[in-house]
């Protein structure tokens, strides 16, 4: 009961130690844990949250790693299986000058998209309970049917179900797939994050109020609509529209402030006891406020370099927002 759930995959990146440069340039890369939902779940526990990570890992140096960093910042890895068949991801990565990241993907394939629908089969979800998931393993493979299996399994037990696309066209043969699998699993979703960036992408919609509108379909009740240094705005079903307009902050990095903003949102979520049945009547106080200090989580990680390593505290975020607020 009362756990955040996340599953899809957890990869090593390994980072630039230089930027400005081409990936064929760079000569030394550090390597740091990776995958958004891997990261969710490192930021929702960081906050107190009790989360667990559903994932299949290779049963190598680098999924130890994982595992590792994982369970040091008390993360549930019961439901994180080993396997021999396939290595864990990697990505590697470059950092341009324009700020643009280039990419090479070790995972064809990595050991996250062999996890099957029978091995995650017994987990025992409760209305309490959040299940969150992302596009990057919605590919073609087995996977795929774990995801089906598990959101069906927490729908059916009347857990909040929320989806964060955080679309990474690198990984997809073609986009016109990649948008295909996120609106095949949209409509699962209690709660949907998008960004500005990937809004007219995912719904295939210019105008930005029609784009928005057009989210609204099967389960999904809640639209989280972030604009990166804007802040992000609330959307439910029933009409109502909460905003924050985020915090001013010198940026030096905004890897991972996206899945540290989710893994804010869905800890309040939990804090605030908002289920499956309650998502569409959050109120005005209270969407505000979620928004406000997942807006403060995010903004703080946007300080330090890299994802997981860059979380504040629950105090530093509340210290943050309550500075602003005086
Ligand atoms: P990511 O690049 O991690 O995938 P995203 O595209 O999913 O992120 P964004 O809208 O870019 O999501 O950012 C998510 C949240 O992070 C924003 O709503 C905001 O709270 C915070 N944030 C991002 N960039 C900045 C910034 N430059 N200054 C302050 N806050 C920021």
């Amino acid at each position: 009961p009362n756990t955040i759930y996340t599953i899809g995959e957890a990869l090593i990146d390994f980072i630039p130690t230089i930027t400005d440069t081409e990936l064929k340039d760079v000569p030394q890369f550090k390597r740091v844990m990776g995958g958004a939902p891997a990261n969710v779940a490192v930021a929702a526990a960081k906050l107190g949250g009790q989360t667990s990570f559903i994932s299949k890992l290779g049963d190598d140096a680098f999924g130890n790693h994982i595992t590792e960093q994982l369970e040091k910042h008390a993360v549930d890895t019961r439901h994180l299986v080993k396997t021999t068949e396939a290595n864990t991801g990697l990505a590697f990565v470059s950092l341009k000058k324009d700020g643009q990241r280039d990419f090479s993907f070790y995972r064809k394939p990595s050991a996250d998209m062999l996890l099957t629908a029978d091995e995650v089969k017994d987990i025992p979800f409760d209305s309490s309970d959040i299940l969150h998931f992302c596009s990057v393993d919605l590919i073609d493979a087995p996977v795929k049917k774990a995801h089906q299996q598990v959101i069906e399994q927490a729908i059916a037990a009347g857990g909040l179900v929320s989806f964060d696309p955080n679309v990474r066209l690198p990984l997809w043969d073609s986009s016109e797939a990649c948008r295909e699998a996120i609106n095949e699993f949209l409509p699962y979703a209690h709660v949907v994050k998008v960004s500005d960036e990937e809004l007219a992408f995912i719904t295939g919609i210019e105008d930005e109020e029609e784009a928005l509108k057009s989210l609204f379909t099967g389960n999904v009740e809640c639209i989280i609509y972030t604009l990166g240094a804007k802040g992000a705005i609330m959307l439910l079903k029933n009409g109502e529209t909460f905003k924050h307009t985020g915090f001013q902050v010198q940026a030096i990095d905004t890897t991972g402030a996206g899945d540290a903003f989710v893994g804010a949102t869905l800890f309040q979520l939990q804090k605030f006891a908002i289920t499956q049945t309650k998502v569409n009547q959050i109120e005005l106080e209270q969407g505000t406020d979620i928004l406000a200090f997942s807006n403060s989580f995010a903004a703080l990680t946007t300080l330090k370099n890299g994802a997981v390593d860059a979380l504040p505290s629950y105090q530093e975020a509340e210290q943050f927002l309550a500075e602003k607020k005086k």
